[in-house]
């Protein structure tokens, strides 16, 4: 049975009251393993040690000594690889196929800030022939990074490598029901040769995020979760303003013009409803089709979704797992009753598969809802299941208008042959990412983020870099000469 512990000022450590947390399999319900459950009191404890570090002898490191951490961090992911991704799949119920992704994913996120922390210089100002006057990139102080259960480690990955690379120190509080990976990669950074406290792991629930919110001694806080949990973190940073980074949820519209290559149009749209078992925040579960190609379109994907393998993602032939938890599981089909009350009709899925294997686990049916209005309470919600809600639209503007009618802004994908109103569409949606004729992709080069309740910042990319830096003008006057204003 996996135990896990806390990191905390280069220390492995039991929680100060020794709580503890069962983690459980989503595959089977089964116990997997234990792991420390903290309080605010531990937090506290990772805060002092991060200030500590970040005070100290940390800020002395050089450009090259932090890129080449990150580095040595991506060499030790791609050793450890296996292992972890086996570590995701037992943890969230995703396949094989997709944590191995991930790992993949997550040692080019540290080599892209690797190489993008060696590129950084300050600036040269135009000045006086008397003045250095410099723009110097310096690191905020004390990170707290918040991360959810769905991407544990690719999450943690987009926080940690820009936060080390800029020279800021770390307490890191993964989801208490997804910690295996980030207990697994700290077990790693212990590997190295970091100071005391440059890197802390504190797993636990919702006070020990809410402590790192709160505490002025944390300087930024990056959170990815929900849109809930995103506001009280917001409120608690107003203490001492400290700098935030909000990945929220999305409703993410896929929109389907008649002029599309259909045939790939139906792949990518199961693929965006149905990766991860829909328990992505840009997952496209909100289907928009063009009227005169809508009721063909359904017919393809009903006769799809019977044939998309459910099972244990550590089989090879599963292309879809359980949903992550119980209270998911429910959520999920209250969502469903919901629209189908709400006049959506039921295609496919909508409940549990039959069949022995999935009595025990959170397993849903991939489930298709037709002919869904913008109105209904699952056209406007966060699903964050193996579910997609269609709707019919009979022009650009009517698409764009119901699209852009949503408080999230995240992403959005628009299949079209026409470059033109490929390229309308794609300026007029307000999210933060817009595909053509895709979905999903994502890279470390590339900003990621949402408008509107999707968040606040972005992360990967030069900014996610510079989020996790102060800006400062820096002027030295060499021949300083009286002036004379005032009195002279
Ligand atoms: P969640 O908000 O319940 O929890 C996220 C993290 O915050 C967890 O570590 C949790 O313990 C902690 N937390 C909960 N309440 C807190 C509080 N009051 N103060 C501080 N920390 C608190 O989210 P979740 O259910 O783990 O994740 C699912 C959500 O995450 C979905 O809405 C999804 O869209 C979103 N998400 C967004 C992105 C993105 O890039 N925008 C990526 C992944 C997930």
């Amino acid at each position: 049975m996996i135990q896990t512990q806390l990191y905390i000022d280069g220390q492995w450590q039991s929680p100060i009251d020794q709580g503890t947390r069962a983690i459980v399999s989503p595959a089977d319900e089964s116990v997997i393993a234990q792991a420390a459950e903290a309080t605010r009191a531990d937090a506290r404890l990772a805060i002092a040690a991060a200030r500590k570090a970040f005070d100290g002898p940390w800020r002395q490191t050089t450009i090259r000594d932090r890129a080449r951490l990150l580095n040595k961090i991506a060499e030790l992911i791609d050793r450890d690889a296996e292992k972890l991704a086996h570590l995701e799949s037992l943890n969230t119920g995703k396949t094989l196929t997709e944590s191995r992704t991930d790992m993949g994913d997550i040692a080019a996120t540290f080599r892209y800030f690797a190489g993008l922390v060696a590129s950084e210089a300050g600036a040269v100002n135009e000045a006086p022939h008397h003045v250095i006057s410099r723009t110097l990139r310096e690191p905020v102080g004390v990170c707290g990074l918040i991360t959810p259960w769905n991407y544990p480690l690719l999450q943690a990955a987009w926080k940690i490598a820009p936060a080390l690379g800029a020279g800021n120190t770390v307490v890191i509080k993964p989801s208490n029901l997804t910690p295996l990976t980030t207990h697994h990669f700290t077990q790693l950074v212990a590997e190295l040769d970091l100071p005391p406290g440059v890197f802390n792991l504190v797993t636990g629930g919702a006070e020990v995020g809410a402590e790192l919110a709160e505490s002025l001694d944390v300087d930024l806080v990056s959170f990815t979760g929900g849109a809930f949990a995103g506001e009280s973190i917001m409120k608690a940073a107003t203490g001492n303003f400290k700098r935030i980074g909000l990945e929220l949820g999305g409703k993410n519209p896929n929109i389907v013009f008649a002029d599309a290559d259909l045939d790939a149009a139906v792949d990518y749209a199961l693929n965006a409803a149905f990766f991860h078992a829909g328990q992505v925040c840009s997952a496209g579960s909100r289907l928009m089709v063009e009227d005169s190609i809508y009721d063909a379109f359904i017919g393809r994907l009903a006769e799809r979704l019977p044939r998309i393998v459910i099972g244990n993602g550590f089989h090879g032939e599963t292309q879809m797992g359980p949903v992550q938890s119980a209270q998911q599981h429910d959520k999920i089909l209250g969502m469903v009753q919901a629209g189908i009350a709400e006049g959506a009709r039921l295609v496919h899925g909508g409940k549990r598969p039959a069949g022995d294997v999935f009595r025990k686990g959170y397993w849903l049916e991939p489930t298709l809802l037709a002919d869904v209005t913008a109105g209904m309470k699952i056209a406007k919600e966060e699903i964050f299941g193996p579910v997609i809600t269609a709707e019919r639209f009979r022009s650009e503007e009517e698409a764009l208008r119901a699209a852009n009618d949503t408080p999230y802004g995240l992403a959005a994908a628009v299949w079209t042959r026409d470059l033109d109103k490929a390229n309308r569409m794609s300026r007029a949606l307000r999210f933060g990412t817009v595909w053509v004729n895709d979905y999903h992709p994502y890279f470390p080069e590339a900003p990621w983020g949402g408008y509107k309740a999707s968040g606040i910042g972005r992360e990967l990319a030069r900014i996610g870099l510079d989020e996790y830096t102060e800006l400062k003008h820096s002027y030295i006057n060499l021949a300083p000469k009286a002036m004379g204003w005032f009195g002279a």
